[in-house]
């Protein structure tokens, strides 16, 4: 029985060194990509539903990993949260974002707008208004052209010093968006208090929008209740053009979506202004 014992305990040792070495191997590999530049970000646009224009890009972040091809963030943005590297990579991605702004600006594509997605981390771990304030001054562009996405579950932690922040930033002239809304229970109440322009509603309602009276619902509540605290609303995952029909016919602003595009690399950016698509 000792015996036994002793190797039922080896044994699961030797299983969570298997997963610690896994995790470990992966941080490490990520440490490696910040430093050797082996993030991108794609970009999908955003359209207006009156206009049928481009309004701007979501930066949506991607790791070339030489090796394993190009993954997405389901396979490495846990890693980043659970090991803290989110700040830093969340970091070069504003940095990023001005970056590429800057280069469309000067390089005769105009004035672009990007939308980055800030996790509740860099809120509390990074000094997130030095790295906003800084990445737009280096690269000389206009506040307004850099949006941050923030979602509505992240916000709900931390609140006061959250809210501190983004006053902040909305008076340097950045816009805010709260991300994934309709996942996180915010009352109406609540989102007063929120120094933010926009409401991003999320994907998993608009799935079935055009079948689902409860997904309906919920969508023509939550632009109603933005439209009242003068805030615009994004549908984002549109795939069909009955959802794009019913949006539209519900006074919904703006939508992204494989419907229109899927997130592209910066050339495809360049391309589909070039050609001025348009709903
Ligand atoms: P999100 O911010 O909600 O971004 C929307 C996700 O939905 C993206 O997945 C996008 O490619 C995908 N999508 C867009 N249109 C459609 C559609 O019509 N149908 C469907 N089924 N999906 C659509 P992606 O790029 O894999 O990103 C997943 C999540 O990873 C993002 O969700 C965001 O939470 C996170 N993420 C991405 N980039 C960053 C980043 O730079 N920083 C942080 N903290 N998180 C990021
Ligand atoms: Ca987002
Ligand atoms: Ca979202
Ligand atoms: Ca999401």
């Amino acid at each position: 029985a000792k015996q036994s014992g002793r190797n039922t305990y080896r044994f699961f040792t030797a299983q969570m060194n298997v997963d610690a070495i896994a995790r470990r191997e992966l941080e490490v590999a990520l440490r490696f990509a910040l430093e050797h530049d082996e993030f991108v970000l794609h970009y999908q646009p955003k359209v207006d539903l009156v206009s049928g224009k481009i309004e701007g890009f979501e930066a949506l972040l991607r790791w070339e990993r030489p090796g394993h091809g190009l993954l997405f963030p389901g396979a490495f943005i846990p890693a980043l949260e659970e090991t803290g590297l989110i700040v830093l990579v969340g970091k070069w991605v504003i940095g990023e974002a001005c970056r590429q702004i800057g280069v469309w600006m000067r390089g005769g594509i105009g004035p672009v707008r990007v939308a980055v997605n800030v996790s509740g981390r860099q809120f509390v771990e990074g000094d997130l208004y030095g790295n906003v304030t800084q990445a737009i001054h280096r690269n000389a562009i206009r506040s307004d052209l850099l949006e941050l996405e923030i979602t509505e579950s992240s916000l709900m932690e931390n609140t006061e010093l959250t809210v501190a922040i983004l006053q902040n930033l909305r008076k340097a002239g950045v816009t805010v968006s709260i991300d994934d809304f309709g996942t996180g229970y915010s009352s109406l109440a609540y989102l007063r208090r929120f120094p933010i322009n926009k409401l991003k509603i999320d994907m998993s309602f608009i799935r079935d929008v055009t079948s689902n009276v409860d997904d309906a619902s919920i969508v023509l509540a939550i632009i109603s209740m933005a439209h009242s605290l003068h805030l615009q609303v994004v549908a984002e995952g549109v795939e069909t053009a009955e959802q794009l029909r019913y949006l539209r016919e519900h006074e919904c602003d703006q939508m992204q979506g494989y419907y229109f595009s899927r997130p592209v690399p910066a050339t495809g950016v360049e391309q589909m202004l070039y050609d001025g698509k348009q709903l």
